[in-house]
């Protein structure tokens, strides 16, 4: 507590932060139950009549509260009970990828509105980031007001600096220590940049309503990433948390593309197994699951390796272990198998391993991304009102 002459200035500090904080509570209340009554409202949170009056009206002006359900009356006007309305603002989330870009527009609720993947080389020049701006103009005009986007939320495939202003080193890509300055200029709108594991692991425990704490692994063709999410937040550590993609399997093994030998990445990859299949992944699992001896052979090598990462991950987090990515739809027939595999080591020999799959959306990293300004809006970043 601050004592002196600071005093009256920190207590209208102190009110402007309670309100914050209460229309914060409304809006998520709300936000979770999708229709409630005032009173109801009143005696969930406990709020007095005006602060709530207050919260209402101001969500109302927004749009993001409306008339719900009419309630029976025992004369006079009939009640109505107050419904959030989940299409009041969106948000734009954007997946990078070597040669492609992912864009999705999601609602509140995180329903995807709009979809767009094109083919773009990555570079980073002022002509690609505008280019990814206009597509996005592009996808939202007609019904979708440009002051309704909350913001942009980038999914990006390399290191992003703690505070989020950096990509440090993004070694798929190419590109090391770009401030995100640079690249925001070239948008309309507010820009979040986030790895990419780190989005969609947020995003899957958005979702999930029966657990807040996990490891979320992503497998792409490049390789393997991961995030840790515990208490439904990014936990990033100094910076590199959940960098797993690169731990050591094999010191003497297969050269990664980091630089170091015998990483998760150079075994996991999902080009280790499309490999086979002239870069198909697609008939590389055909040909597997149709009992072709060489796919079959791969892929259980591939799982050992698996197993053998997830165990390691288990033996030090000791938490829920979703996989998500490209492989999720292929590894959900044989996620017994991999379960099998991992009870190999000793110290789990008899654990029942807590490893799901994430096959929500195909567009998990760019529905994470966007769903990071979601999370911001309903945690009190009001900026959206102020400009409406
Ligand atoms: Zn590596």
């Amino acid at each position: 507590m601050t004592f002196g002459t600071d005093i009256l200035k920190n207590d209208q500090i102190n009110t402007m932060a309670v309100k914050r904080i209460n229309e914060s509570r409304i809006l998520k209340l709300l936000y979770d139950e999708q229709e409630l009554t005032q009173i109801e409202i009143k005696e969930r949170l406990g709020l007095s009549a005006p602060t709530i009056n207050q919260a209402l009206q101001l969500f109302r002006r927004a749009g993001i509260f409306v008339d719900g359900e009419e309630l029976k009356s025992s004369g006079g006007r009939k009640p109505r009970k107050i419904a959030f309305n989940y299409s009041a603002f969106y948000s734009v989330g954007v997946e990078i990828r070597p040669h492609h870009v992912d864009i999705v527009v999601i609602d509140l609720k995180g329903n995807v509105e709009r979809t767009k993947t094109f083919s773009l080389d990555f570079k980073n020049s002022s002509a690609y980031w505008s280019g990814i701006n206009d597509r996005i103009l592009e996808l939202i005009s007609g019904s979708m007001d440009r002051d309704s986007i909350l913001g942009v939320g980038i999914s990006f495939p390399g290191e992003v600096s703690f505070s989020g202003d950096m990509i440090e080193r993004a070694t798929v890509l190419g590109l090391y220590n770009v401030s995100l300055d640079n690249i925001k200029r070239y948008f309309d709108f507010n820009v979040y940049i986030e790895n990419g594991a780190r989005a969609a692991g947020f995003g899957a425990l958005w979702r999930n309503e029966s657990i807040s704490d996990a490891v979320y692994i992503v497998v792409t063709d490049d390789g393997v990433a991961g995030a840790v999410i515990l208490n439904d937040r990014i936990f990033k550590g100094t910076g590199k948390a959940g960098a797993f993609g690169h731990m050591t399997l094999d010191p003497n093994g297969k050269r990664c593309f980091c630089g170091a030998r015998g990483c998760w990445t150079a075994y996991c990859a999902l080009s280790n197994l499309s490999e086979l299949t002239d870069g198909d992944l697609k008939e590389f699992f055909r040909r597997k699951d149709e009992g072709d001896e060489l796919c079959l052979k791969a892929w259980d090598r591939y799982l050992d390796y698996f197993a053998q990462a997830l165990d390691t991950i288990l033996l030090s987090m000791d938490l829920d272990i979703i996989i998500g990515g490209k492989l999720a739809r292929y590894l959900r027939d044989d996620l017994p198998l991999l379960k099998e595999k991992m009870r190999r080591h000793p110290v789990l020999s008899n654990e029942e391993a807590k490893v799901s799959i994430d096959d929500t959306y195909s567009n998990a990293l760019a529905v994470g991304a966007a769903l990071i300004f979601v999370s911001k809006f309903l945690n009190g970043d009001m900026r959206a009102l102020q400009a409406g």
